[in-house]
């Protein structure tokens, strides 16, 4: 422990800068993020992928799977989310960009404090001020987006023929949504905050600790008590599809616990499958929507490659990763907790700039390390990409490892049934490598085909070489 403090007290040394130095962080924090802004909207999503949606044929590996109509009508949904993406990111950049030019986040520290004031709490009470703090700044903040989404909802997704969700619904949800985060977020804010004024300048490790603990108890918390909250999960009927699940699951011992089924098409006809749960206790969630447009036999290909994210410990590793990234924040924060420079560049008065609020020196900084973590997503969803191909390979494997020959089309299913979902969803073929780089989490549907052909000729190699 101590040699940790070490390297994490020389980091701050570097940093020392920061509480002496008068930098001017507000034009620092407007220049960054106009220029990420200027580079994610106008110039990816705008000059460089929106062109693509012109195109009238798809591109030629998928060219026998999609019917001109569907091509046509992928083309339009593309273009019409594009636009929305380009209206969404200016209006997002603009409302953040006068939050931080008129001082607002130092007026909410004030109103917040106002706030508890009249409950008859003092400033004496940080954490309690903390908590006001965060709601003040989420009204004023996550509201105004709030029309965005009931575009998104009733007139994007509506106009395409994807929206189920009715206006009770999405009022429900939205109600539904807010009351889980005031029954979690305080609690969580005080912990984290409790910890700071505990472990004073030693609280990377408690800090990373509590977090990791919080993360597990949410895997458990979530769909057990939040995710009942907006869907019912049935267990999934008896049948070919559950027989052929379980018999999977079993040949891979896969510790697989629950079956479900999920109504997603109750706002939705976008489909999906997933697993979560424990190391020892797994649950597998299946859209209705998967199960209604593809086959028992595809829809079984889809939980093969579900099982390989498994199988090759995905989950953990992006765990690992982000307990690595947390660990990187932390460390650098320190720097941004004692300076009184950094909250008198965004307007706040001397008396609280002093003594720096822990919530608001980690907000600032947030704000201040924005561009970096813009790298930080791209770089995961090169990851995650890494990972989704691993995990089709391991579909293809299937056979050769669990020498079940009624497996050695596994690669085709999973490309029939990767071919459905996108047909249904009417996801966009023709995608620029930057956008995808920035957007997606997934490689598109001709990378995947052109990879699921390869593995397929490298899996009918290495059975040959057996014989
Ligand atoms: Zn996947």
């Amino acid at each position: 422990m101590d040699f940790l403090h070490t390297q994490l007290d020389v980091l701050q040394k570097h940093l020392a800068f920061v509480a002496v130095e008068p930098i001017d962080w507000k034009t620092y924090v407007q220049v960054s993020s106009w220029l990420v802004c200027l580079f994610e909207v106008s110039y990816v999503i705008r000059l460089r992928q929106y062109p693509l949606y012109s195109k009238t044929a798809p591109p030629p590996v998928l060219a026998a799977h999609f019917t001109d109509e569907v091509f046509a009508k992928s083309q339009a949904y593309g273009r019409d989310k594009a636009k929305f993406s380009l209206f969404e990111g200016f209006f997002k950049q603009t409302l953040d960009s006068l939050l931080v030019q008129y001082g607002v986040y130092a007026w909410a520290w004030s109103v917040a404090g106002r706030s508890i004031g009249i409950l008859g709490y003092g400033p004496e009470y940080e954490i309690l001020q903390s908590i006001a703090y965060v709601i003040v700044l989420f009204l004023v903040s996550v509201i105004p987006s709030l029309p965005l989404s009931v575009y998104r909802t009733f007139v994007l997704e509506e106009k395409h023929g994807f929206n189920k969700t009715t206006p009770v619904l999405f009022v429900m949800d939205l109600l539904k949504g807010y009351a889980v985060g005031l029954v979690l977020v305080p609690p969580f804010l005080a912990a984290f905050l409790y910890i700071f004024k505990w472990a004073g300048d030693r609280f990377v490790p408690w800090l990373m600790a509590f977090l990791l603990a919080f993360q597990l108890v949410m895997v458990v918390l979530y769909p057990t008590v939040i995710q009942p909250l907006f869907n019912k999960l049935s267990p999934l009927a008896e049948g070919e599809l559950r027989t052929r699940i379980e018999a999977l699951a079993s040949r891979l011992k896969f510790p697989l616990t629950h079956l479900y089924e999920i109504d997603g098409s109750k706002r939705s006809s976008h489909s999906n499958a997933y697993f979560y749960g424990l190391p020892w206790s797994k649950h597998i969630v299946i859209f209705d929507t998967l199960i209604k447009q593809s086959k028992a036999d595809e829809v079984e290909a889809v939980l093969a490659h579900e099982l390989g994210h498994w199988y090759h410990m995905h989950p953990t590793k992006l765990l690992l990763i982000s307990q690595a990234h947390i660990f990187t924040i932390l460390g650098i924060f320190p720097a941004f907790l004692h300076a009184p420079a950094v909250l008198r560049a965004f307007d706040f008065p001397a008396d609280v700039a002093t003594h720096p609020p822990t919530i608001v020196a980690f907000l600032l900084f947030q704000m201040i390390v924005a561009p970096f973590e813009a790298v930080v997503g791209v770089a995961m969803n090169a990851l995650s990409r890494r990972f989704e191909y691993q995990a089709d390979n391991f579909a293809c494997k299937l056979r050769g490892m669990l020498k079940v020959e009624e497996m050695a089309d596994m690669g085709d299913r999973l490309g029939r049934a990767l071919i459905t979902l996108h047909q249904e969803n009417l996801s966009t073929v023709w995608v620029d490598w930057l956008f995808s780089a920035y957007h997606h989490s997934h490689p598109t549907l001709g990378e995947r085909l052109r990879a699921l052909e390869a593995f397929k000729v490298d899996e009918s190699k290495s059975s040959k070489k057996e014989l």
